[in-house]
């Protein structure tokens, strides 16, 4: 049985969020962009509501039958309103505290992943460096250990929540010569705010997402108790593929929002500005640009559900199968229709789409993110031409 219906709890959750977007983050988001602000409050606001517990289990403060479809139509809903608001499921839940749920030791879920759900506490995973990007193996930072802890030196870059985060994820080699580089890989739940060692500071030459902080690490001599590594040595690599492979999906909703909102906010432009005597809806080519943007928006729409849906059913039944392709393809249709649907946008709006007075040009620049965050869209093609290619069954007569 295929059931295309959102259950009333999950129509629930999307209200809840949508309310929550248009009444706490609409309201001051066009001088927040200006100001390049990022409230912590309104973090700890949609922790009390519960949006960080969709997939955290009860006894860490989380609500786990709702799992991810819950956590994408979230993401989605804030997206809409502000792609920078939809980071937080991330940072927050999906790669810091579901990870350090999925990997880590009673006492490390104990102690860290309560305060991410609540949203006390603010987290990230750091894995990107100034020369290490999509060949994540290859990355410097090293994490030598030297009596019960480990000394962290080198650099991360473009990590979301390096200067305002408390606590969170950060990847390094424990054995930089191992004889293939990812088994050199592992992970630690790294405790940065104002710590020794650790330098945090933010990347101001951003493109977009004006109201999710960007920032560095520098790491020299930076100490870690062994007690937080997360998993054993040598698991890094198979923690971040699953890390990725969790946000990404979040990260595809949130391009699913902007997409939304690309649409709706030129259909009613369309509808409002006139040009020859006519309201420019009338206009042939105008409606055909809507079409589209309805076509873009609804298929990646309905390619991050079947993702989640997937996801939660995997979880439910105790499967030992893989989202990958799934996550994949919903990360990069999203991701391009989010750009196309900017780019038409900018066409409807003219010349006040150059304005920032109308918020078509914020949704262009978010939407650009899309293709690079969580693994680059070229990164997502060749994962499904892999599986094309390897694996996808191909059918044909009986034998
Ligand atoms: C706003 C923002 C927030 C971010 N937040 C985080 C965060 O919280 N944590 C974190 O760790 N990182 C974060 N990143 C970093 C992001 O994940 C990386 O930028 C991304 O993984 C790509 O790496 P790169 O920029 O080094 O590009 P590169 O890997 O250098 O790629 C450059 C180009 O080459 C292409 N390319 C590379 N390898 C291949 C290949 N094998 N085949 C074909 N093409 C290839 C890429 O697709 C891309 O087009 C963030 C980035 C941005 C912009």
């Amino acid at each position: 049985m295929v059931d295309f219906a959102l259950s009333e709890e999950m129509q629930m959750v999307r209200e809840t969020a949508r309310d929550f977007a248009w009444s706490r983050i609409y309201p001051t988001i066009e001088e927040d962009e200006e100001a390049h602000r990022f409230r912590p409050e309104i973090v700890r606001e949609m922790g009390e509501l519960g949006f960080f517990g969709t997939l955290i289990d009860e006894q860490y403060g989380g609500n786990p039958e709702l799992g991810m479809m819950a956590a994408v139509l979230m993401s989605e809903e804030t997206a809409r309103v502000s792609a920078s608001w939809g980071l937080p499921f991330n940072m927050q839940m999906i790669g810091s505290a579901l990870t350090i749920q999925n990997f880590g030791t009673d006492a490390q879920k104990e102690k860290y992943i309560p305060q991410l759900v609540s949203g006390e506490k603010l987290g990230y995973f750091a894995i990107t460096e100034p020369n290490s990007g999509s060949d994540v193996a290859s990355m410097g930072t090293t994490a030598l250990k030297k009596g019960d802890r480990y000394v962290l030196n080198g650099q991360k870059m473009w990590i979301s929540n390096a200067q305002v985060g408390d606590y969170g994820i950060t990847f390094a080699k424990t054995d930089p010569n191992a004889d293939k580089p990812h088994r050199g890989l592992s992970a630690f739940i790294t405790e940065t705010k104002d710590a020794k060692g650790v330098e945090a500071k933010a990347i101001e030459s951003k493109f977009g997402l004006f109201c999710a902080p960007t920032g560095e690490f520098a790491f020299s001599d930076y100490e870690v108790p062994e007690e937080n590594l997360l998993g054993k040595e040598g698991d890094g690599f198979k923690i971040c593929m699953t890390l990725l492979g969790n946000t990404r999906l979040s990260c595809a909703a949130r391009a699913v929002g902007v997409s939304r909102a690309c649409l709706e906010d030129s259909t009613k432009y369309a509808k409002e500005r006139t040009q020859f005597g006519k309201p420019i809806a009338s206009f042939q080519m105008i409606q055909e640009q809507l079409a589209e943007m309805w076509l873009e928006h609804a298929a990646a729409e309905l390619l991050v559900w079947k993702a989640a849906w997937n996801y939660d059913r995997i979880k439910r039944e105790g499967l030992k199968e893989r989202n990958t392709i799934a996550v994949s393809t919903a990360k990069l249709y999203s991701a391009t229709a989010a750009m196309r649907s900017a780019t038409l946008a900018m066409k409807i709006f003219g010349s006040y789409g150059f304005s920032t007075e109308y918020p078509a040009a914020r949704y262009l620049r978010d939407a650009a993110s899309y293709a690079v965050v969580e693994g680059t869209s070229n990164i997502q093609t060749t994962i499904i031409a892999r599986w094309v290619i390897d694996e996808m069954q191909i059918t044909g007569p009986k034998a």
